[in-house]
């Protein structure tokens, strides 16, 4: 599992943050939460993303403070709430979540949602939070094209990161493309599709061809894009296979193959509706 602590991907303020993380939205506030960060932190995973609406910011909390690992070895991703939108709310949404992690710093906050009325003002907070040094990167996360293009207009800081749903089902191409050239970093949520899509019969022949499974070819399809990973699970054999999808290398037929699956399927919410 060495190869998860050590492939990472600089941001562009020069922070690494590593490519494969663990999500824990809907893992349960309390035992699931804590156990799960606890195995994914024991085999090798090292970066988290919570957020304050999934409820276990402090569960995971627990599982960090209980582990041996340095605060130097880990990646602490957390997002701000539709409802902590605007200046001060930000602020003070920010502080309670350092409280609830138990941390004195984040490696990562994001713009949960583009909230039309509040997301500059949201913006201007994650700025002065990066400066006084609360959160080492900042980010958004649901951000389309127009989105980030008003968002560029005005910010003194480039996005580091953009969170969406990403995966060969939603091959959300000309928004990979466009971060790429903003040097803003494209990060996957829902890579596995929320296992919607496993039964297809050409992710299966990819997966049987490597021998592998079809989370895992989901995984290093990501990869292999150079896009941020983190797929959640609570279960101890699948954090350890989908941790192990970093070692596999897709060849061009795959990438073909697994590009062309794009049918613009959305698990989640629909961010290409807000003005
Ligand atoms: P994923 O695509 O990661 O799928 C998770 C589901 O797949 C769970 O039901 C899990 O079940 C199952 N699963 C995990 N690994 C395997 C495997 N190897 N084989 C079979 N089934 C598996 O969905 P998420 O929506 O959770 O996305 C990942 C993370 O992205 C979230 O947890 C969250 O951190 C983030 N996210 C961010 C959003 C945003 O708006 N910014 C929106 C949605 C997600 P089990 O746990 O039982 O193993």
């Amino acid at each position: 599992m060495e190869a998860l602590v050590g492939r990472s991907k600089t941001l562009n303020n020069g922070v690494a943050i590593p490519m494969l993380g663990l999500g824990v939205y809907e893992a349960g506030a309390g035992d699931e939460t804590y156990q799960a960060v606890s195995m994914a932190l024991e085999v090798g995973y090292r970066h988290i993303d919570t957020a304050k609406i999934y409820g276990n910011e402090a569960d995971v909390g627990r599982a960090i403070a209980a582990s041996a690992l340095k605060r130097s070895e880990l990646y602490i991703v957390t997002k701000v709430w539709n409802s902590d939108q605007g200046y001060d709310e930000t602020l003070r949404a920010c502080e309670q979540s350092l409280i609830k992690l138990g941390l004195e710093y984040l490696d990562l906050y994001l713009i949960h949602w583009p909230k039309s009325e509040q997301r500059k003002e949201t913006w201007r907070a994650l700025e002065r939070l990066e400066r006084e040094k609360m959160c080492r990167s900042i980010g958004v996360s649901n951000y389309t094209i127009p989105h980030l293009q008003e968002l560029l207009l005005t910010a003194n800081t480039v996005p580091a990161i953009n969170q969406v749903e990403f995966h060969p089902f939603l091959y959300q191409q000309a928004l990979l493309a466009f971060c790429q050239e903003q040097g803003i970093a494209l990060e996957a949520y829902s890579p596995l599709v929320r296992g919607q899509r496993f039964g297809d019969a050409r992710l299966q022949a990819i997966a049987k061809k490597h021998d592998a499974s079809p989370a895992q070819i989901l995984i290093a399809w990501c990869l292999a894009h150079d896009v941020i990973v983190i797929p959640k699970s609570t279960k101890r054999d699948r954090i350890v296979e989908n941790a192990q999808a970093i070692t596999l290398t897709l060849d061009a037929d795959d990438m073909t193959a697994l590009d062309a699956l794009n049918e613009n399927f959305r698990t989640c919410w629909d961010p290409t509706t807000m003005p």
